[in-house]
C-alpha cells in the first residue's frame, strides 16, 4: 500500500519571547534527498525549552543572553525530545523504511567543524539543533533534515524512548565527565527531568555513593527509589554543610549540578573535596565570584557539559532496551496544550518528564 503524504503538518509554535505558543498548519511536507518525515509519537518537554520561550538566560548581574543573538529565528517549533517512526523518505532512504520506529538525534551540526567531523555535532561551533535552531518535534510530522539523525528503537517504548535524546544524553554525557577523575562520592544537584536520569546513569556507570539534592521532597523520594543511597532538601543557609555531615565531613569527589545557579553552583564550589570535579549542566543562570586560589590548591576541576553525541545516544537506546535505566514519564498532553505543558514544568508540577502527543 502507498503511504500518502499528509496534506498539512500542525505544530505548536514559538512566535516570540513568552507569547503563547500558536498552532499553526502546514502545507505538502515532502522530504528531498536525505530528509525523512517522522510521524511523531511523543515529544519530551524539556526545561530548555522553557529557556528558548523565555526568550534566553540569566547571565546573572541583571543581564540576559538572548536566543535570537544565538542564531534563533522565531517563529520555531520547539521540541528536541521526539519520538516517532518513519512516514516517508527522501529519494535516499538511508535504509529506512516506513513504519519503523525512530528516536530523533537533535544536536545537528554543520557537519564540518573539527567537533562535528570528531563525531561530536552537540559541540558543533554553528549548531543548527532541532527544536532549537530548526523545527522540532511540537508537531504532528517533523521534517528530519537527514536520516543520520535517526536511530531505530528496536523495541524500546517511543514514549520513554524521547527522555534518550536529551535528559539521558546530557546526563550520561556529565556523569561521565564527573566520573573520569573523582569516582567516590558523587553529589548530583537536581531531581528533575535531567537528575533523575542523572542517579539511575551513575547507578549504572560508576560505584560512586550517589546524593541527589533537590528543593522538593517529592522528588527525592523519587530519586531514592531509582538509586540514590542519601537525599536532602536543599535551599536553607546551611545545605553545604549538611551535605559536608552526610559525606562524613570528606565533601564531594564529585559534584553534577543539573540546576546551575548562583547558590546551587556555590554549594558545588563549597563541598567539593580536593581534587573534585563540578560539571555544571543546568542553565537556570546566574554568575557567581569564586576565589581564584582555592582551584590550584585543591586541585579541582570545573568544566561544562552540553548534550551529547548520536553514539551515546544509541548506547542509551540500548541500556534502555535491557532496562537499565528507565525514563520517568508522569503526564501527557494533546498538542492543542502545549502552553499548559510549559507552564506545569514552569510551576514545577512534573515529576521526571511531561511528553506532548498529537
Ligand atoms: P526540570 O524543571 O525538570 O528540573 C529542575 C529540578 O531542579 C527540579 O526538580 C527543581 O525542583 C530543581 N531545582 C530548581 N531550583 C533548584 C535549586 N535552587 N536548588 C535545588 N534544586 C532546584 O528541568 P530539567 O529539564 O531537568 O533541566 C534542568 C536544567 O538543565 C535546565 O536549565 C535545562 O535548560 C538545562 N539543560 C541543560 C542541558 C545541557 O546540555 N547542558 C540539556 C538539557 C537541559
Ligand atoms: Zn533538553
Amino acid at each position: 500500500m502507498k503511504i500518502q503524504r499528509p496534506t498539512t503538518v500542525k505544530s505548536a509554535r514559538i512566535t516570540g519571547p513568552n507569547q503563547p505558543l500558536e498552532l499553526e498548519d502546514a502545507d505538502n511536507p515532502s522530504p528531498q534527498g536525505p530528509q525523512v518525515l517522522v510521524k511523531v509519537a511523543a515529544t519530551g518537554v524539556c526545561h530548555s525549552d522553557l529557556h528558548l520561550w523565555e526568550g534566553g538566560y540569566d547571565l546573572g548581574d541583571g543581564t540576559f543572553m538572548k536566543v535570537t543573538d544565538r542564531g534563533v529565528k522565531y517563529p520555531v517549533t520547539p521540541g528536541h525530545e521526539v519520538s516517532g517512526e518513519v512516514y516517508l523518505t527522501g529519494e535516499e532512504s538511508g535504509g529506512y523504511s516506513a513504519g519503523e520506529k525512530v528516536l530523533v538525534y537533535p544536536w545537528a551540526g554543520c557537519g564540518s567543524c573539527p567537533a562535528c567531523r570528531a563525531g561530536n555535532e552537540n559541540l558543533c561551533d554553528a549548531p543548527r539543533s532541532l527544536g532549537v535552531f530548526q523545527n522540532g518535534g511540537y508537531s504532528d510530522y517533523m521534517m528530519v533534515p537527514h536520516h543520520k539523525y535517526l536511530a531505530r528503537l528496536d523495541g524500546v517504548d517511543p514514549e520513554a524512548a524521547t527522555s534518550l535524546a536529551c535528559s539521558a544524553l546530557t546526563a550520561y554525557t556529565a556523569i561521565k565527565k564527573a566520573n573520569a577523575n573523582s569516582p567516590e562520592n558523587m553529589v548530583i544537584i537536581g531531581a528533575g527531568g535531567l537528575g533523575l536520569m542523572g542517579v539511575q546513569i551513575a547507578g549504572a556507570i560508576t560505584d560512586a555513593t550517589i546524593l541527589c539534592v533537590d528543593l522538593d521532597e517529592k522528588k527525592l523520594e523519587m530519586a531514592r527509589k531509582l538509586g540514590a543511597h542519601h537525599t536532602l532538601v536543599s535551599g536553607s543557609e546551611d545545605t553545604a554543610d549538611r551535605i559536608m555531615a552526610t559525606t562524613g565531613g570528606l565533601g564531594a569527589d564529585s559534584v553534577v549540578d543539573f540546576v546551575n545557579v548562583t547558590a546551587t553552583a556555590k554549594v558545588g564550589i563549597d563541598i567539593l573535596r580536593k581534587r573534585g570535579n563540578l560539571v555544571l549542566v543546568g542553565l537556570f543562570g546566574g554568575s557567581l565570584n569564586i576565589s581564584l586560589v582555592t582551584i590550584p590548591l585543591k586541585s579541582i576541576t570545573i568544566q561544562g557539559a552540553y548534550t551529547g553525541n548520536y553514539d551515546d545516544m544509541v548506547e542509551l537506546i540500548d541500556l534502555a532496551r535491557r532496562g537499565v535505566i528507565k525514563p520517568v514519564i508522569s503526564k501527557r498532553y494533546p498538542l492543542e496544550e502545549a502552553n499548559t505543558a510549559l507552564e506545569d514544568l514552569r510551576h514545577h508540577k512534573i515529576m521526571g518528564r511531561a511528553v506532548i502527543k498529537p
